[in-house]
């Protein structure tokens, strides 16, 4: 009835990945800065664990008649300072620890953002490019009926992740506005972010988080009196994130030098036109066949001499043998969880910089707040407000971690998880918990 299970993208390279037990590794992070900041014993506790852990199996009917059960997660990690807030990822992989780690990163990240909203995330099991595009609308109609109230758009608000994208958000709002009765259909539009613009979502939202790696990288640059025109990068992953890091970069002067994605790696010493390889990754879905390329193995990528790297696919992806391989000054991390502790180590004691996750790709859940403000207050936003909002928004963020990691000498992941950790605990030390 189900399709042959299709190959990870570990097993399509031909080789394990590093042991990675990502929400293990998110709770010593959260141990690490709890120490740090003196986090009351309490509201570590209470944010070790998510506060809600949702699973569904739902059935969907398949192109060729037959049906297939889908599994499904929704992960609720806290919502102290807001409404649960994160993405939702199709991805043959995922797995309740990996939304539980995911949904804890929003919880960090919105916090070090400012943003009124706690985090939350979730995804369904399944390969979305084997998927025919009348069967995601089901499979996401069906997933987002069977989630029912356990969201809203003052409860839990989801959004775009890996392997779903604004036309996922378009079905999921029509499915939830057509759950709660005319009278509050109009008033629903904010249950998800990134959605088309048509359909209410806003300008600057589809490169937003690419549009905030780069501020994370000026920012950095501007810090390291690094010049950034001229200089090159590398980046894991072309699809939403890596796409628009490289085209907003290639604006301030940065080639793209080696881009790789879950088919395999491409060189080019010149520097791809970034405009063009999205323009190929849109019709033919991965860099495959890119002509304008050579082929090299992942080993080759990692160790590629650049400036900058960008990873912008998925979690675990610089263990021990990248980062020793990885020839950069700085990585800014585009993905969630890209690189193992060990990995971590060894960058760091290398003295290569990283732009930690829930800093340096939090454009995209910022300018998705102000598709739900938009949302709420019905009003449409120029792209230059949004832009200018957000410019301002993400270097206000690298400020503070930047500030944070001198004040107690800490590294920038760990000072990042900081900030978000002070600003949580104002929230208990006011309300303290109920009853
Ligand atoms: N999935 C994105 C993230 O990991 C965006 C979440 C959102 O916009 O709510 O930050």
């Amino acid at each position: 009835m189900s399709d042959p299970k299709p190959p990870t993208a570990e097993a399509a390279r031909g080789e394990p990945p590093t042991k990675f037990d990502f929400f293990k590794t998110i709770q010593a992070y959260l141990d690490e800065a709890s120490d740090a900041v003196g986090l009351e014993p309490y509201i570590r506790t209470i944010l070790s664990q998510p506060k809600n852990e949702i699973i569904v199996n739902f059935p969907v009917r398949m192109d060729d008649g037959t049906v297939r059960l889908f599994k499904g997660y929704r992960v609720q990690h806290s919502n102290i300072i807001g409404p649960f807030k994160g993405g939702i990822r199709y991805h043959e992989d995922v797995t309740l620890d990996d939304c539980k780690a995911l949904a804890a990163l929003m919880t960090w990240k919105c916090a070090l953002m400012r943003l009124p909203y706690g985090g939350g995330k979730g995804g369904v099991k399944c390969n979305p490019r084997q998927l025919s595009k009348a069967e995601l609308q089901r499979v996401t109609r069906r997933f987002f009926f069977s989630l029912g109230n356990n969201i809203g758009p003052d409860f839990d608000i989801p959004a775009p992740d890996v392997g779903t994208n604004s036309q996922t958000m378009a079905w999921a709002m029509d499915t939830y506005a057509n759950t709660v009765g005319h009278i509050n259909k109009q008033g629903v539009k904010g249950v998800v972010t990134g959605k088309p613009v048509a359909s209410g979502g806003t300008l600057g939202r589809e490169k937003a988080t690419g549009q905030g790696v780069v501020h994370c990288l000026t920012e950095w640059a501007q810090e390291k009196g690094f010049n950034l025109e001229g200089a090159t990068m590398i980046v894991q992953g072309f699809g939403n994130v890596g796409s628009h890091t490289a085209t907003i970069l290639s604006r301030l002067g940065v080639s793209t030098i080696a881009v790789g994605d879950h088919t395999g790696y491409l060189l080019n010493p010149e520097g791809f036109n970034p405009h063009k390889l999205q323009d190929y990754v849109a019709t033919h879905g991965s860099i495959a066949g890119y002509p304008n390329g050579r082929v090299i193995s992942r080993d080759e990528f990692f160790a590629t001499k650049a400036d900058i790297f960008v990873p912008a696919a998925l979690e675990n992806q610089i263990g021990v043998k990248e980062a020793r391989a990885l020839d950069v000054k700085v990585v800014a991390e585009g993905a969630n969880g890209p690189t193992h502790p060990a990995g971590e180590k060894i960058l760091l004691d290398r003295g290569i910089d990283i732009i930690p996750d829930v800093l340096a790709n939090a454009g995209g859940v910022t300018v998705s707040y102000f598709e739900w403000v938009q949302n709420k207050r019905s009003e449409s936003w120029t792209l230059e407000e949004v832009d200018e909002k957000l410019e301002t928004a993400m270097r206000r963020a690298y400020h503070d971690v930047v500030n944070m990691a001198r004040a107690k000498r800490l590294p920038l992941r760990i000072a990042a998880y900081a900030v978000a950790l002070n600003r949580i605990q104002a929230v208990y030390r006011e309300r303290d918990i109920f009853p």
